[in-house]
């Protein structure tokens, strides 16, 4: 547990072979044509691969790959050793005289202050190259010892895309072969089912076939419209984290849509956010905004109930409240980035003593709930405050929140990496990341500590030395946004959502017509005992009727015919495609409130 140091990914082995492969790959790319017609530009390794930037005379398509993969491997059997040697601007420029983008990345070199990339770096500029064969880049490395030293069968060639010389558009389009490499072919097989598995659980092409959510351009880009189906799921997915906070000491407040913008003049959020809100509605001089967040709100209604006593804190204020946020319309993508989003936001107002414990009691909400999820898998990052003057308040005051930050997720078992420099202006911060089935990161809650606002907004209390002080508030999300966690949920379980969030948990399937009256009897008894039932009485055949619960990823398939009608039983069968033996209506409900209960 405690925390963890995470390894750069620079200085992993994955990196050195990534990077080698980019170089082996743009050896044979430029093999392919007449000296000096290839130009190469650039090849870092990137996430899960790498990539490198031409401009050639014709364009390459996934025809070509597997000449070029043919030749890197021939490159790889050599085992030609990666030699690293630092030269003068002048042998750099002289060696690339046909090559201008190197040119021009050298002398950003030479300037200083531009990596070999044409990245910003503060380091003095040292010009390196690696040769390796009869290929030469100029590079700062690191690499494999030899080519050797890189799996053949663990390096493929993924796409060709066009991109920008320095991601200008006014610069040269140039051609960015993207590839991915590997410790073993295992690991390159995982990973290409992981992509092919993204693209079937891709949430906006589930979200469809399941019938959950649309998109409408009459009603307006980033607006979705939830079906009965997907409305369920966002009811079911709020209940449940309500409930959670009610049996955790969360009240539940509601702060509506409008709010006057000078509110959030006063707040800050004005100045640092404006450009995310939607603009002003006026009435009468006054300007209304769209609730982008409910900070200043929950604040508002701290003050208006009154002057507050030490023996009333810790307040803890939840709401569930759509925002409006003025996203790009090129940025918005389904449900993960949306312009009307709904908030499991909390403030909890506290002294400076309770920032621990509350804290902490955060930190037990959030593991409970993303373990109903089944992500079992994430860790926090801890955003401390870094050098510079972003950060406003006193030294004190953020390192003893900095430490009962800390000291809560260790007593939690928590595990965490600490980000220095990451906290907001107003405070430290924790941020779970969670992996999903796939082993995707992503960032789902959240818990911010907050010395500005609450004095910003006159927020007071009256302590126990009868002197007013100001209270610190927490600001925490659960599971973030209902609309982007479903989206990931959707994704997570590939729509095979566990029982208890299943929009529809059972469907009763009549052999024929004759058994339809007990089908629908049977489902009104699941009804009853609170399932969520339909019976399907069209007029397929039983084996597409199941197909269809199937596609529809539906837990429980009742198959009801003349033997389960005579017995009052049920013969459930699961998606998993699992027979059961027939079991009585009562037995079915029983064994249904248990997986609910497990969570299965
Ligand atoms: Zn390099
Ligand atoms: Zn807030």
């Amino acid at each position: 547990m405690a925390e963890q140091i995470e390894i750069p990914y620079i200085q992993t082995e994955l990196y050195r072979i990534r990077h080698s492969a980019a170089h082996i790959m743009a050896q044979a790319v430029t093999e392919m044509f007449p000296p000096g017609e290839a130009k190469v530009a650039i090849g870092p390794p990137i996430e899960d691969g790498f990539y490198y930037d031409f401009e050639l005379p014709r364009q390459l398509t996934p025809d070509d790959f597997p000449v070029i993969e043919k030749r890197m491997r021939q490159i790889i059997a050599a085992r030609h050793a990666f030699q690293r040697r630092e030269v003068s601007a002048e042998e750099a420029k002289a060696q690339f005289a046909d090559q201008p983008y190197k040119i021009e990345l050298i002398e950003g070199l030479e300037r200083g202050g531009m990596d070999e990339y044409g990245n910003p770096v503060s380091e003095a500029p040292v010009i390196s190259f690696y040769t390796h064969d009869v290929f030469t880049d100029l590079c700062r490395g690191p690499h494999v010892e030899h080519t050797g030293q890189i799996n053949p069968s663990a390096i493929k060639l993924m796409n060709v895309a066009g991109a920008y010389w320095r991601g200008d558009e006014k610069r040269p389009m140039l051609q960015r072969v993207y590839g991915t490499a590997w410790k073993s072919p295992k690991e390159l097989e995982e990973y290409l089912w992981k992509l092919e598995e993204a693209k079937k659980r891709d949430h906006r092409k589930l979200g469809k076939e399941l019938g959950l959510f649309y998109f409408s351009d009459d009603v307006g880009p980033g607006l979705p419209l939830f079906t009965p189906k997907g409305e369920m799921l966002r009811h079911l997915m709020e209940d449940y984290v309500r409930e959670t906070q009610t049996r955790y000491g969360y009240s539940h407040v509601w702060t509506g849509h409008l709010v006057k913008e000078d509110l959030y003049k006063r707040s800050g959020h004005y100045d640092n956010y404006k450009d995310s809100m939607f603009p002003p509605m006026v009435d009468e001089n006054v300007r209304f905004r769209l609730k982008p967040m409910n900070c200043p709100s929950h604040m508002t209604l701290y003050k208006e109930m009154g002057r507050h006593s030490y023996r009333e804190l810790p307040m803890r204020f939840a709401e569930f409240a759509t925002l409006y946020r003025y996203e790009k319309t090129g940025e918005l993508n389904g449900l993960t980035r949306v312009r009307a989003l709904t908030q499991d936001d909390c403030h909890t107002f506290c002294t400076e003593e309770q920032i621990e414990s509350e804290f902490s009691l955060n930190l037990k909400l959030i593991r409970e709930v993303l373990e109903r999820y089944r992500f079992t898998d994430y860790k926090v990052r801890l955003s401390l405050r870094g050098e510079g003057g972003k950060y406003v308040q006193d030294d004190e005051k953020w390192t003893k929140a900095e430490n009962a930050l800390r000291s809560a997720l260790n007593a939690n078992g928590v595990d965490f990496f600490e980000a220095t420099g990451e906290a907001a202006f107003y405070g430290p911060k924790a941020d779970f990341m969670a992996r999903d089935v796939l082993g995707r990161e992503w960032q789902l809650s959240t818990i911010q500590v907050d010395f500005i606002q609450p004095a910003r907004l006159g927020l007071a209390f009256i302590g126990e030395d009868n002197a007013e002080h100001t209270p610190v508030v927490l600001h925490r999300a659960v599971t973030g946004t209902t609309e982007r966690f479903l989206g990931v949920l959707i994704e997570h379980f590939a729509g095979a959502f566990p029982v208890w969030l299943s929009p529809i948990q059972a469907v009763v399937i009549p052999i024929a017509d004759r058994h339809v009256d007990y089908a629908r009897q049977a489902a009104q008894s699941l009804r009853e005992a609170g399932l969520r039932v339909e019976v399907n009485e069209g007029g397929d055949r039983m084996n597409a009727k199941i197909r269809d619960a199937q596609n529809q990823k539906i837990p429980y398939m009742l198959v009801v015919g003349d033997k389960e009608m005579e017995a009052g039983q049920l013969a459930p069968r699961l998606r998993s495609g699992e027979q059961m033996s027939a079991v009585s209506v009562e037995a079915f409900i029983a064994k249904a409130k248990q997986d609910i209960a497990d969570g299965v």
